[in-house]
């Protein structure tokens, strides 16, 4: 068992009595037949994984779904996730609190992950008006962000500062300078000159990341910097944690993993916002994790019809799907690569994101007793390959396609209830 939260690493039994964890001990007596017994020798157990970065395309307009929350949240506990948070960028965007309601409640239904959600920075996420802030949070929403656009204007991201601060919430911020990113749709440099494609410079997301640090430093509001693609951002934010700023670092398997060599031979699979980036970059991300700069980690798990990929690369849509392939992908990139071990990496997939969204003063991201079942058993060492055809999301617009990798959740429980088993897994 291991809970980064308390510092919890060994092994032990864990007793969970409807939806709470009643004991955690060495050895737990049970009278058989009176308890279901799952055998999770060889396993890591931790809390249930947390994802404060996903799209679950709901609300939408028209009758194609990229998304639902149902197809969503069947991802997200196939992924070892019982936690995620849907970004506000649906049609119409969460900008209202019965829009915030309406995605909760949703959750509720469908009963597998636990579904939180993300309000708007700015109506309709236009960057022009203030949104009711200190109202969605009152709705339910766990954070703050126009995520798919950053807050372009300077005044309007202050007034977005001091009223995330006063409603004690986080912002998210895309950082993005739209001014400079027109058309674009892939790293800025000589293989986009090669290509024929705009570029998009790394200086798009660390002027908008330094200037909203700067404003930020007097408001003092949770701020956290989503899918961080360029070795310059890592240094701004570590800069910014030194001065004693409660800013935070996102990372995604993608940025972590792949190049902009990704993009060669026109393979919309790689189109990413922010853009795949180079060699260099990756290492500064990763340095950034292994100081602890960067602390979070978020699949940014985007679905989008095939037909929006299966086009040309400039007009394709941006993202990949992530909820059913991340936990390897980290693994690959983060504990092979010896950046961190389990309990570090796993910190930065509960506790950590669990904390920027307030979710903590629930028991979330944390196995104590008491505290909510929610747990996640994964085997460390379970080789597969990835099928993007055998996912549960509707989304299949993934580059990993193919790759053999080690790790996978092999039964996730939320509020007590087994939402997800791997077939071997044993249940006696
Ligand atoms: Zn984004």
């Amino acid at each position: 068992m291991i809970d980064p939260a308390s510092g919890l690493d060994t092994t032990s039994d864990v007793l969970i009595e409807n939806d709470r964890i009643t004991a955690i001990k060495s050895s737990i007596d049970s009278n058989p037949g009176d308890i279901n017994v799952i055998e999770a020798g060889g396993c890591i157990v931790c809390p249930g994984l947390v994802d404060i970065h996903v799209h679950f395309r709901d609300p939408h307009r028209g009758q194609v779904h990229d998304e639902t929350i149902a197809s969503g949240s069947a991802a997200a506990v196939a992924g070892g996730f019982s936690t995620v948070c849907c970004m506000p960028n649906t049609k119409p965007a969460l900008d209202t609190p019965d829009r915030i309601k309406y995605v909760l409640d949703q959750g509720l239904d469908i009963g597998l992950t636990r579904i939180h959600t993300v309000g708007c920075g700015t109506i309709g996420r236009r960057g022009e008006q203030l949104a009711p802030i200190a109202e969605l949070v009152q709705a339910g929403a766990s954070g703050i962000s126009d995520d798919g656009d950053g807050v372009a204007d300077e005044a309007m991201m202050n007034s977005v500062l001091k009223a995330v601060a006063d409603a004690d919430t986080c912002f998210m911020q895309h950082c993005q300078d739209p001014s400079t990113t027109r058309g674009a749709s892939m790293n800025a440099g000589a293989l986009a000159m090669k290509m024929g494609l705009v570029g998009w410079p790394a200086s798009a997301e660390e002027s908008m990341l330094e200037r909203d640090l700067t404003l930020n430093k007097d408001i003092g509001a949770r701020y956290h910097a989503q899918h961080l693609s360029s070795g310059g951002s890592i240094d701004l934010i570590r800069t910014a944690r030194a001065d004693g700023q409660p800013a935070t670092g996102e990372a995604s398997p993608h940025h972590l993993l792949l190049t902009e060599e990704a993009c060669a031979g026109y393979d919309t699979a790689a189109k990413m916002n922010p853009p795949l980036r180079r060699r260099e970059d990756i290492e500064a991300i990763k340095l950034g994790i292994a100081d602890g700069t960067i602390t979070i980690l978020g699949t940014d798990h985007a679905p989008h019809p095939l037909h929006t990929k299966e086009t040309d690369f400039a007009s394709a849509s941006f993202g990949i799907v992530g909820l059913e392939c991340a936990l390897p992908l980290y693994r690959k990139a983060l504990i092979d690569e010896g950046v961190v071990d389990w309990p570090g990496m796993l910190a930065m997939m509960t506790c950590n994101p669990a904390a920027l969204v307030g979710l903590d003063t629930q028991g979330i991201g944390m196995l104590r007793e008491g505290g909510p079942a929610d747990l996640t058993i994964i085997d460390p060492d379970a080789e597969w390959i990835i099928d993007p055809g055998s996912f549960r999301s509707t989304g299949r617009n993934c580059p990993f396609k193919g790759w053999n990798v080690r790790g996978r959740a092999m039964a996730t429980i939320v509020s007590g209830k087994v939402v997800y088993q791997d077939t071997r897994i044993a249940v006696a």
